[in-house]
């Protein structure tokens, strides 16, 4: 087997195993217990917290743990519009449905929501948004990487923009984190969301970054845990295994991101070199290393990675949520592709585990299934 689709999810490392092992065995009492069961386990929460804030260059008062990216981009979208009877909440047009729904989902509520148009490399048109920041505004949402793409944003710039008008600005980190830098001042962000599963921890783990001074009002009701803004006990388990996965994945940046940025392009150069008329989705350097999507006229993506799972090879469609049901990705569609291309799109998504020889194989795999599905279409 083959798996190229690690921003679908990646499997998680062993050392992050131990840690988990080792609270599930030690660490199981309740953070919110007085006793001494309870303390150990609520120091290990809190160092846990501090370590993931010294990543991200935040307070651990900054950090809150949620179940994962989805959770921690809705409760950044619906816990900002909460405290605002009324208001606009503009959002980047190549969004995860994660903050694309939970904004769009807020125009029944009676608030304004308009998407920020990118460019034909799928990068946010600075200046277009510029023209949309009125008074209205109250919430700026802009992904740090696309996770179809690997498409980087010029985050800083956005953040200036909003910060200059007193608005605040929410960031998707949940592809980028662990893959380059992610330095929350630096980014100038209120809030930022992270992910456990995409960079070798455990599925349903993640964290909210809330600048302090910045509002997210509880989306959950019950304990006070996670200082009430996400309450629910805490798993800790889990939890300390992100945490060991965001700190493994941080001493990686650097050397494993230049070896995945040179797996990337020898993909790129091997297909384009062997299959016709192929052309690249996304930004050709401001990408995330690892991450490769490319359109292939006239061979559906349905087709292609039904042939190539037959071959043993994991691919994607874009966005592992809407997998099943491939129809014209929106981020595609954002960026200018036509319908009739945007269905003819592969992702590929190299990560710890993919190594020149696979490339090869992939290649020659697939030069046979375009080849095979573009005769079949005429
Ligand atoms: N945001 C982005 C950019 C993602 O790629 C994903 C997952 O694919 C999510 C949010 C959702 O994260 P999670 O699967 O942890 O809920």
């Amino acid at each position: 087997m083959i798996y190229f689709d690690h921003n679908a999810t990646t499997p998680v490392l062993p050392e992050v195993m131990d840690v988990m092992k080792q609270a599930m065995e030690e660490f199981w009492g309740n953070p919110s217990s007085t006793h001494s069961k309870g303390r150990q386990a609520y120091a290990q929460l809190e160092k846990a917290r501090e370590r993931l804030a010294a990543i991200l260059g935040a307070s651990s008062k900054e950090i809150f743990f949620t179940s994962g990216g989805t959770e921690a981009d809705n409760l950044a979208i619906l816990g900002t519009m909460e405290q605002f009877p009324a208001g606009e909440v503009l959002v980047s047009a190549i969004e995860h449905p994660a903050v694309y729904e939970a904004a769009h989902g807020l125009i029944s509520k009676g608030y304004s929501v308009k998407d920020i148009p990118v460019d034909g490399h799928g990068v946010l048109k600075t200046d277009e948004l510029e023209s949309m920041v009125t008074d209205k505004v109250k919430l700026v949402s802009v992904m740090l990487a696309n996770n179809e793409t690997g498409t980087i944003q010029p985050i800083a710039e956005i953040g200036e923009i909003a910060n200059k008008k007193g608005i605040t600005f929410h960031s998707d980190a949940v592809q980028a984190f662990g893959k380059v830098p992610v330095n929350v001042r630096d980014l100038k962000v209120d809030l930022l969301s992270v992910s456990s599963h995409k960079i070798y921890g455990p599925k349903g783990c993640g964290a909210l970054f809330v600048r302090q001074g910045t509002k997210a009002c509880p989306r959950t009701f019950g304990g006070s845990q996670e200082r009430g803004i996400r309450t629910g006990t805490e798993n800790l388990p889990s939890i300390l295994g992100f945490v060991r996965a965001a700190e493994l994945a941080n001493s990686r940046i650097g050397e494993e991101s230049r070896r995945l940025t040179d797996l990337t392009n020898l993909l790129f150069s091997q297909i384009s070199g062997r299959i016709e008329n192929v052309l690249p989705n996304g930004h050709v350097d401001k990408r995330i290393p690892g991450t490769l999507n490319l359109c292939f006229p006239g061979a559906e993506t349905e087709s292609v990675l039904a042939s190539l799972d037959q071959e043993g090879i994991c691919a994607s469609g874009g966005s592992a949520c809407a997998s099943g049901s491939i129809s014209a990705s929106r981020t595609l569609l954002a960026m200018g592709r036509r319908k009739v291309d945007a269905v003819c799109s592969i992702r590929f998504s190299l990560g710890l585990g993919s190594t020149a020889d696979q490339v090869t194989e992939i290649v020659e795999v697939l030069e046979k299934v375009v080849s095979r599905i573009r005769t079949v279409n005429g």
